[in-house]
């Protein structure tokens, strides 16, 4: 979540009108920003998580867990208490960070200042991480606890889910049936979002996801605990419309979707070269480490058909009218806009020679006037069409306060459009007046219950990015096939279950490249440090995780035009990530000959293998998901009645459980290692 700005937001029938405007001063912005930074280079590899939880606030007697909205409360009491720690240090850097997320029971952290490639930087993570989750249990009640579990499974049912109570009847910014009002940070952003997002769109929002259909579930399954009377908005058109789908779980709120937990990290880039290449790379790595990664089963009460957040978030900031989502012919509206601006990435955007416009096969609507303006400012053609793609969407929240900028130095209207685009992958400029560079963030993966994991992913993640970009990896697919791993990745059991499209040759023309070379764009007194011997000039390996990696050149007879379709084929993750014969070494392989090519001690060794041993355990089902784990408990448990339905007790004591696993007093020998 970005910087929330103070000031009066305008509802939707007067923000609409200013869209143009924050467009054309958001272009400016980013063409001030490209000027200053496009010949940036030399930055160093920092990296950093972001992890999102939510607050529980047990009641013992009545064994209910239920959602603390006491956000702004825990928010001002450890930004006070971080506040203090960082001036008793005498600097803020070591001192974690804690953000307001869009639900009122929740909390992101990030580390205090970003890591840097060092190996004792990647190993101190999960330490970084327990820290945060520590000093965020310290200051609740007692009878609170953050969780990284990606969907609170009772959100939203009948009765009590809040602490305190509210009643939905009168959710104003959503008009849901089934969450209140004050679900919803207060912040004015959010019930703004929310409510002009609903506005926009001309209606409520709508998500159905298939119901997990066990042995005594009733079928066909009509939800019986929609209170379709309950809401003072229930002329709703589109719940009038039958929105809920007979066996599937309806939700109609923003809050069931940005009510969830997940699990980013960005990474600064040498360059914005760089940068692109490794947002290419890493568009068809986002759907694989979703389904690694699924841990949301459960929802309003349900146990699901899915293992992930995904579409969920997707549809609930769906604010397309239906002239955009092809409903209707276009008149009020410009475009025909296949996907929410929740969504996966539509278009790659390196200018490198193996991205072939042919994997850019969905379709991709963008603004030409906003491409041609920046063409005419001399950006290339494919970076012009990612940000004229972005900028076919309106600005949903304007704060009255800050519609006139100085876009010399603001990013704010550029920022208003950028980072309401939530997509798998994003591309980041570097901020105004900043020593930032050009930076890319990885925002699939679905947050794990434990630090461990936490820490595990991101260290897989970050070393696969290190791995691509020392090995020149080419991993384009056409963006359609992404999709469609995206679709699969959130199915149940998806790691197990499914296939997933993949390149067959992921390395460049004459084979693997070696590491050890440098980039020769940079100048070497940004760099990093020299990759030969100053001493003999030989190759020289070194302890850090860097970036500035050499381009591949294009061979000189040009690129192979095999036709596409002949460049991917469909494996199960279990053969992406440990190979498949000799043909493809598997990219646990790669990550591990990275390594070889660093010198790092034993001890250090030992620690690493520790977080991708996890990784390894989760692939080859060893160990379960957290999605898997999450459904047997259910299923098990003593009062579950095969209908589907997670009932309050099975919640509580599911997030029991939960916590004594966090908290290691609970082995869960088929989701954990023993002795984490
Ligand atoms: P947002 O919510 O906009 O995605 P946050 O500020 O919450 O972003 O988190 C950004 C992450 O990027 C944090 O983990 C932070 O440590 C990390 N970070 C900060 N500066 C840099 C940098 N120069 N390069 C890479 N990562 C950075
Ligand atoms: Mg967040
Ligand atoms: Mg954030
Ligand atoms: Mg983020």
């Amino acid at each position: 979540m970005g910087l929330l700005s103070l000031g009066t937001p305008l509802a939707w029938d007067d923000a609409k009108h200013y869209a143009d405007h924050v467009r054309t001063h958001g272009i400016t912005q980013f063409l001030n920003i490209w000027d200053r930074t496009k010949d940036r280079c030399g930055d160093e590899l920092l990296w950093g998580d972001e992890i999102e939880y939510f607050v529980v606030s047990f009641d013992n007697e009545g064994k209910n867990a239920r959602l603390s909205l006491r956000q702004t409360e825990i928010l001002a009491k450890l930004t006070a208490i971080t506040n203090d720690m960082a001036s008793d240090r005498g600097e803020s850097d070591s001192v974690p960070t804690f953000h307001p997320e869009y639900g009122r029971f929740m909390l992101e952290s990030t580390p205090g200042s970003p890591y840097t490639g060092s190996l004792s930087d990647i190993l101190s993570i999960e330490d970084d991480m327990r820290h945060r989750r520590r000093l965020a249990r310290k200051y609740l009640k007692p009878d609170e606890i953050p969780y990284t579990l990606t969907s609170f499974p009772r959100l939203g049912v009948p009765g009590v889910f809040t602490d305190p109570y509210f009643d939905p009847s009168d959710a104003k910014s959503s008009h849901s049936l089934f969450l209140p009002e004050e679900i919803t940070n207060p912040h004015a952003r959010f019930p703004t979002l929310t409510a002009n997002i609903r506005r926009r769109r001309g209606s409520k929002v709508s998500i159905n996801l298939p119901l997990y259909i066990d042995s005594r579930t009733p079928r066909p399954f009509v939800d019986p605990t929609i209170p379709w009377q309950r809401n003072i908005y229930s002329e709703d058109p589109e719940a009038k419309r039958g929105a809920a789908l007979v066996d599937h779980i309806y939700m109609d709120a923003m809050g069931f979707g940005m009510g969830c937990c997940c699990l980013q990290v960005t990474f600064q880039s040498c360059n914005v070269t760089e940068a692109r290449r490794l947002y290419d790379a890493l568009v068809p790595v986002a759907p694989l480490m979703l389904a690694l990664t699924a841990a949301s089963p459960l929802w309003r009460g349900y146990i699901a058909d899915v293992d992930c957040r995904w579409d969920v978030i997707s549809g609930c900031v769906d604010d397309r009218t239906e002239e955009e989502r092809g409903l209707k012919p276009l008149k009020e509206n410009r475009f025909r806009i296949p996907k929410s601006r929740y969504s996966s990435v539509s278009l790659y955007i390196s200018d490198h020679w193996e991205h072939r416009q042919e994997y850019n096969d969905v379709e991709a609507p963008y603004d030409q006037a906003i491409y041609d303006r920046l063409q005419k400012h001399g950006i290339d053609s494919i970076l012009a069409r990612h940000i004229s793609h972005l900028f076919i969407r309106d600005p949903i929240v304007i704060f009255s306060e800050t519609i006139d900028q100085d876009d010399m130095n603001s990013n704010d209207h550029f920022e208003n459009i950028q980072s309401t685009n939530w997509q798998t992958v994003r591309f980041k400029p570097p901020p105004v007046n900043s020593t930032i560079g050009w930076r890319v963030e990885f925002r699939s993966m679905e947050v794990q219950m434990t630090d461990f994991e936490n820490a595990a992913f991101s260290i897989f993640v970050v070393l696969l990015s290190r791995a691509i970009l020392a090995f020149n990896l080419n991993l384009y697919l056409p963006i359609s096939k992404v999709d469609e791993n995206m679709a699969r990745a959130q199915k149940r059991n998806a790691l197990h279950s499914q296939r997933f499209f993949f390149r067959k040759n992921v390395f460049p023309p004459g084979g693997p490249s070696r590491p050890e070379s440098r980039c020769s764009s940079c100048s070497s007194s940004g760099a990093s440090s020299p990759a030969t011997s100053p001493v003999d000039g030989t190759p020289r390996k070194e302890r850090k995780l860097r970036n500035c990696w050499p381009d591949v050149p294009r061979p000189p007879n040009g690129a192979p035009a095999k036709p596409v379709e002949d460049e991917y084929e469909e494996l199960s993750l279990q053969d992406i990530m440990f190979g498949k014969c000799d043909a493809f070494p598997g990219l646990f392989s790669l990550v591990y000959t990275y390594l070889d090519s660093l010198e790092i001690e034993e001890e250090e060794r030992v620690k690493l293998e520790r977080y991708l041993e996890l990784v390894k355990r989760r692939t080859d089902g060893t160990l379960k998901t957290a999605a898997t784990w999450i459904r047997e408990f259910v299923r098990s448990h003593p009062a579950y009645r095969s209908d589907s339905v997670v009932s309050q007790e099975i919640n509580y004591d599911l997030l029991v459980a939960a916590d004594e696993i966090e908290r290691g007093v609970r082995q869960a020998p088929d989701f954990l290692p023993q002795g984490i």
